[in-house]
């Protein structure tokens, strides 16, 4: 830590510095119920493997995950199906925008990795399996419950709503992996899953709880709950550094050098091996579709915290 300061000191740095950079960005208006939230907020907490919780800002602020569910699903897959997924599904980045269709006609509805749109609509159909759409939402949910250790965490029936009115792209992206075979279910209860894991309402207290396992070889350090294998959360840290803010992965991997995932509500998950699991929230995108207040904080907390995978 920069000439010894605490972790509650850093954090304070960053908050405070962050202030000058609010309001740049643009919130995620092509899904109408997120179009209306005030960019100028800004959270931040970091939960540490050793049971330090440290927050700043607006970190009791509920906000849309999008997809940063896609890492807790691509968990939940891995331990239904184990390495059988990687059929369906690739390991690299794409270097296309997370809602891009152009490399699924080449590839033949295999998409470049779980973490793009095209990839976490694979991952949620071989956990659907053909099952039921509402015990598949609901078996998420209580996931995430588990992993944030809080009951209260649901889904925003609004935003899964809106999001199904207006998800075009999505719906292409599904149809077309399903007429490569690449889609077993309905194609509408994909969806239906799909928009509803994105619409799940966390603030970054609850965030960075749920994100602890990756940081400490796959199992909770609070509640040593075993949520997944030590290779399994490296393998899902890996994805996440190389495709979890897409066609700005490496930016985001130069910047900070954590693994990451960030999703268009302005959150962003990002990974401190054996040390901390970070949440940061503020709703201004970039153009990318990554927050651009939550990249600087990071690549700020990074920089004071000397906390790197490299
Ligand atoms: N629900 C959003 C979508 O599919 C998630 C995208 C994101 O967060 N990058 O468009």
């Amino acid at each position: 830590m920069e000439q010894g300061k605490s972790l509650t000191e850093v954090l304070g740095i960053v908050a405070s510095e962050m202030q000058a950079h609010l309001g740049h960005g643009r919130v995620a208006d092509y899904i109408p119920a997120l179009a209306k939230i005030d960019p100028r907020q800004f959270g931040i907490v970091a939960a540490s493997c050793d049971g330090q919780v440290v927050a700043a800002g607006d970190a009791d602020m509920a906000f849309s995950v999008q997809s940063i569910s896609k890492v807790f699903m691509l968990t939940m897959a891995l331990e239904k199906l184990g390495g059988a997924l990687w059929r369906r599904v690739g390991k690299e980045p794409s270097g296309s925008p997370f809602n891009s269709i152009v490399q699924l006609e080449n590839e033949r509805g295999i998409p470049r990795n779980p973490l793009i749109n095209a990839g976490a609509l694979v991952v949620t159909d071989a956990l659907l399996a053909r099952g039921d759409p509402a015990a598949l939402i609901d078996g998420f949910v209580e996931f995430m419950r588990d992993r944030a250790n809080d009951e209260s965490v649901s889904i925003d029936s609004e935003v899964a709503r809106s999001e199904g009115e207006t998800g075009f792209r999505n719906a292409s992206l599904a149809n077309f992996l399903k007429a490569f075979g690449n889609i077993h279910s309905d194609v509408n209860d994909v969806l239906r899953v799909y928009f509803h894991q994105c619409a799940l309402r966390l603030n970054c207290r609850q965030l960075a709880r749920a994100g602890l396992y990756l940081a400490h070889c796959g199992v909770d350090p609070v509640s040593h709950a075993k949520v997944t294998t030590a290779q399994r959360a490296r393998r899902i840290n890996a994805l996440m550094m190389t495709c979890g803010h897409y066609d700005a992965s490496g930016d985001f991997a130069f910047r900070v050098g954590l693994p990451g995932k960030s999703g268009v509500g302005g959150g962003i998950l990002a990974i401190a091996p054996g040390r901390a699991s970070i949440a940061v929230w503020s709703p201004g995108l970039n153009e990318w579709g990554n927050s651009h207040v939550g990249v600087l904080a990071l690549e700020r907390l990074a920089s004071l915290t000397g906390w790197s995978v490299f």
